[in-house]
């Protein structure tokens, strides 16, 4: 039996000082040599678990036979960010699922090689992508995420006129502004979004539709079908006392101004931030985990993540909560804030926490935390970061009458992805997405049926 290979990584103690990469990629030997670990399955099942169907035996059989390539051409039939999901998809719950090989042993790593062939032939992409033949119809999208995207680049292949409206002042939504360097540079998201400008895609930055134009604007503008892919921005906060208290922020805020905004580099940069020296990150998702190792590579002495169950149970990926623990990240589980204490100005000085024990699974089989009474305990920190999920903004459903949304703020879409408005599709977080893959499967979705819709 062939082990997997395993792709080289930089050191803990040296890589959780910088922002540079973790995983250092496959080298050409290591790519074939994984490549031909693939079965080659006739029904191969890894494409059921990928949302967005890539032709996975296909694309691993041409790096097999040392063809970065045709493996990209592969990829790039379905998938318009290949070196992107290489690097953040959680295929331990998707494609590597369902390989065969994972029965027995280790599954390919399929993930691994997707990456492999979009770094490998990033410039050979480039050069092939043509504008389609267009067939005069505009078509907006609201958002530059994976959702925004996908949907954008495979309309813009159909021979849709695409205009992309974002409302910060540059692309790629959480890929670039929450996500950090160290797991995907800024330099290959260009390179994925740099290819699909070259496709014709048009983007607007710095505009917020609802605000500074409506839905109804665009269609008055001449776009004859809107697609909406605003993502879940909006942070959850705990409901405890204190949780106001200056140096409390939200991971939303916390990444945003260090991957955004460059705040670790102020005063060269514009925007601060609060570097802590006694972090305590809670949650248990990516974003923690995210929040975590940023917070430890600028500075922080001792950096604890409080999660209310334990880290089996946490959402995050396979490899984020690994790397985070070689970091010298503390896990500190089954435990909950109830309290935020600040020293006389204000400033959060230390968190009380109430330790859980989990019960029987509950209908959504997660096991449900349950505070044990008496367990109080105090954590001094002086910079606290919430990381405890995501919610849509309601800026855009509320100034666009009839876009209705459910009772937890997420648009409502039907089986062909629009939403209750005529010619308004929707995808991603903002129709209930949680990953990167969703995202961009139902981006690819709702521009398959705004085709449909355009060509009745
Ligand atoms: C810190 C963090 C780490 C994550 N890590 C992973 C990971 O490793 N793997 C994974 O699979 N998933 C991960 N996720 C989840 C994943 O990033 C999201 O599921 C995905 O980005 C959703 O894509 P989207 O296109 O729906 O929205 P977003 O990526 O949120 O993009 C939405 C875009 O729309 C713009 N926008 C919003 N409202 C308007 C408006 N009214 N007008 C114009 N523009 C607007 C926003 O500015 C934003 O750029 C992570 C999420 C976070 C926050």
């Amino acid at each position: 039996m062939s082990q997997r290979i395993k792709m080289s990584e930089r050191a803990p103690e040296i890589r959780n000082k910088d922002f540079e990469q973790v995983n250092l990629g496959y080298t050409d030997e290591q790519a074939a040599a994984e490549a031909k670990r693939c079965l080659q399955c006739k029904k191969p099942l890894c494409v059921t678990g990928c949302p967005v169907e890539i032709n996975i035996p296909g694309f691993i059989k041409h790096i097999a036979a040392n063809d970065p390539a045709g493996a990209i051409k592969v990829l790039k039939e379905k998938n318009n960010l290949p070196a992107v999901c290489g690097r953040v998809c959680p295929q331990e719950n998707q494609c590597e699922k369902h390989c065969i090989l994972g029965i027995k042993q280790e599954p390919v790593a399929i993930g691994n090689l997707e990456r492999y062939a979009a770094d490998k032939a990033a410039k050979a992409t480039q050069t092939s992508q043509k504008e389609a033949v267009l067939n005069g119809k505009k078509v907006a999208v609201i958002g530059s995420g994976p959702a925004g995207l996908t949907c954008a680049g495979d309309l813009a292949k159909m021979g849709y006129d695409v205009t992309v409206f974002e409302s910060l002042h540059d692309s790629g939504g959480v890929l670039r502004y929450g996500i950090p360097e160290f797991r995907l540079p800024a330099k290959v998201l260009d390179r994925e979004i740099d290819s699909l400008k070259a496709l014709g895609i048009k983007f607007i930055f710095n505009y917020l539709i609802g605000r500074t134009k409506t839905i109804q604007d665009l269609f008055e503008d001449g776009f004859e079908a809107v697609f909406i892919g605003a993502g879940a921005g909006l942070p959850t906060f705990p409901g405890v006392e204190g949780e106001n208290f200056n140096n409390i922020y939200s991971a939303n805020e916390f990444l945003v101004r260090i991957n955004l905004m460059s705040a670790f580099k102020f005063p060269d940069f514009d925007t601060p931030i609060y570097k802590g020296r006694n972090v305590v990150v809670i949650g248990g998702g990516n974003t923690a985990m995210d929040s975590v190792r940023t917070a430890k590579r600028i500075g922080a002495e001792s950096v604890k993540l409080v999660y209310r169950r334990t880290a089996e149970e946490m959402p995050a990926r396979l490899e984020e909560r690994h790397h985070a623990l070689e970091e010298g990240i503390e896990f500190i589980e089954l435990t909950a804030p109830v309290k935020f204490i600040a020293d006389e100005k204000g400033f959060v000085k230390a968190v009380e926490c109430i330790k859980m024990r989990l019960t029987e699974p509950d209908a959504s089989g997660r096991k449900k935390p349950v505070a044990i009474e008496g367990s109080n305990f105090i954590i001094e920190t002086d910079l606290v970061i919430l990381a405890l999920g995501l919610h849509p903004n309601p800026i855009l459903p509320s100034l666009t009458k009839g876009l209705e949304t459910n009772a937890k703020g997420y648009l409502i879409i039907d089986d062909k992805f629009m939403t209750t408005l005529d010619g308004v599709f929707a995808g991603g977080d903002i129709a209930g997405g949680s990953t990167v893959i969703q995202a961009m499967g139902m981006g690819k979705q709702a521009a398959k049926n705004i085709h449909a819709y355009l060509s009745r």
